[in-house]
């Protein structure tokens, strides 16, 4: 089987779906690889290195996807008009399209009418046995240390608390805002810097795991919180009642703190605005929020996504979108790992390609179209 490794192509993606260590390994399961020239430079991945691990280097797109039955991707490929070249025309049918496609319905049907088999990898069920694969999980990692490494560039203080002959300046405090798997990262990476570190969720679970690294919890709990987790593992949507009781609470506390970094998402909605822009007036300047929700519409009210914003009153917002991205070498090791388990998890040795069975919850979970036939069950109309 032919394995096509594409260089990205939107909104200045700067990972790579497959990285030299991962090319060899799938070459070792009997694949060929073609990688697009290009591929991997901005994630530290020049060319020569995968054709050291022996992958051939393909001149363009259209050469890469010549006769390729597996497609490795990090966003979906571009359809038609969508920019410099149309990647999903050229991409052979029947071949296996896996990455974080965030289809809609209407995009699923393309796939179909193409005989494109389309894995969308963010719809991974959050069970053990899929943790290895889990993209998501990998990505918001790194995304949350990368939030607070930013938030300390952009602090003109510091971090620890620094005791000098001239003075000495006292240690930051820190508020997370949010503590999933970015957050927890977001709690270790600036406790692991000397911030004094609180942090907020409404899964009643996160609060003794906030705990357990080290930070103080702050936040309001009521009945509406104690069923605030989906069997899933993530947050429900809770009520306006309830986020107003909680805005109150946290309002006292953002007041007094220097960095703040927001990590809230609750599953297929926007983010909820959980910093007001009276709570933004009320920070003191050279104070840095860093808002990691921004690709879902942010957890501020003044962010501005894709930007990096100074308030009258000097508080900078940090609201770049593509948090992975910003920390893109590591981001595409893991990312082009967990690919990779999931390719093997499926592999069938004998016809060297993975075989994906409909009866697999990982697959039930993942898999968009086969056949020619949309096939996941619960894709947003548009
Ligand atoms: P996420 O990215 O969907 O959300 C980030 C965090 O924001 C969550 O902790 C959520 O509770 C929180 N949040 C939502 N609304 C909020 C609000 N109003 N105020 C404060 N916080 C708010 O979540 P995630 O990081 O993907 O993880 C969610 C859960 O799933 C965690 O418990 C995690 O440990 C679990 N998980 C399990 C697996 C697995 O078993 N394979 C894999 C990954 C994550």
């Amino acid at each position: 089987m032919r394995v096509a490794v594409l260089r990205e192509r939107r909104g200045g993606e700067t990972r790579v779906a497959a990285t030299p260590e991962t090319v060899k390994k799938l070459l070792a399961l009997g694949c060929t690889a073609a990688v697009e020239t290009g591929a991997g430079l901005a994630s530290g991945y020049p060319d020569v290195l995968y054709a050291e691990a022996g992958a051939e280097i393909a001149p363009d797109v259209g050469a890469a996807l010549a006769n390729a039955g597996l497609v490795l991707k990090v966003r979906a490929p571009l359809g038609t008009g969508e920019g410099e070249v149309d990647e999903l025309a050229l991409i052979p049918r029947g071949a296996i399209l896996v990455g974080t496609l965030a289809a809609t319905r209407a995009m699923a049907e393309v796939y179909a009418q193409l005989g494109i088999e389309a894995c969308s990898m963010e719809l991974l069920p959050r069970i053990t046995r899929a943790q290895s694969m889990d993209v998501l999980s990998s990505q918001a990692n790194l995304a949350g240390y990368r939030a607070v490494v930013e938030a300390a560039g952009a602090f003109d203080r510091g971090f620890p608390m620094l005791m000098t002959a001239a003075g000495t300046i006292p240690a930051a405090n820190v508020f997370i805002m949010g503590a999933g798997v970015a957050g927890l990262q977001a709690i270790a990476t600036a406790r692991r810097l000397g911030g004094r570190v609180s942090a907020t969720d409404v899964r009643p679970a996160a609060k003794e795991e906030i705990k357990s690294l080290g930070a103080s919890f702050v936040g309001y709990e009521d009945e509406e919180s104690k069923a605030a987790q989906t069997a899933g593992g993530y947050a429900k949507q809770l009520s306006a009642d309830f986020y107003a009781k909680q805005a109150e609470v946290v309002a006292g506390h953002i007041a007094k703190q220097d960095i703040v970094v927001t990590t809230a998402l609750v599953q297929g909605r926007k983010a909820p605005t959980l910093v007001t822009e009276a709570m933004v007036a009320s920070m003191k300047p050279g104070s840095v929020i860093v808002d990691i929700a921004s690709d879902a519409g942010g957890n501020v009210a003044a962010t501005v996504p894709g930007e990096a914003i100074t308030t009258a009153n000097g508080v900078k917002i940090l609201g770049y979108r593509n948090w992975p991205g910003r920390i893109a070498g590591a981001a595409s090791a893991l990312y082009a790992r967990n690919l990779l388990t999931f390719l093997t998890t499926f592999w069938d040795k004998d016809a060297k390609r993975p075989v994906l069975k409909e009866e697999d919850d990982i697959v039930k979970g993942v898999q968009l179209t086969r056949g020619g036939a949309v096939v996941h069950a619960s894709l947003p109309a548009a």
